[in-house]
């Protein structure tokens, strides 16, 4: 059982983390039946997750690495479930 002081809860990635605020900005969505992360079509809330990867991102990673992490799990997901779309 191991503490440190590191204010980092259930995220150990940088790619977690990014997820986690690209939720928080309501950029991604998680499909209710498959679990697939989705991007949304919302360039606002995908605008607010780049800011707060900016202004807050964890510890030891600059914001340059963060905001680049957020746009690269942007660009990674598709707007759609693969298991959603008709075969
Ligand atoms: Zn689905």
């Amino acid at each position: 059982m191991r503490m440190t002081k590191e204010r980092q809860p259930a995220m150990r990635t940088l790619r977690g983390w990014a997820i986690s605020v690209l939720q928080e900005a309501g950029a991604i969505r998680e499909c209710e039946e498959h679990g697939w992360m989705q991007a949304r079509a919302d360039p606002h809330a995908q605008e607010r997750a780049l800011v707060i990867a900016r202004q807050d991102p964890p510890s030891g990673v600059s914001p340059e690495a963060a905001v680049a992490e957020v746009r690269d799990v942007l660009d990674s997901l598709g707007d759609t479930c693969p298991e959603c779309l008709p075969a």
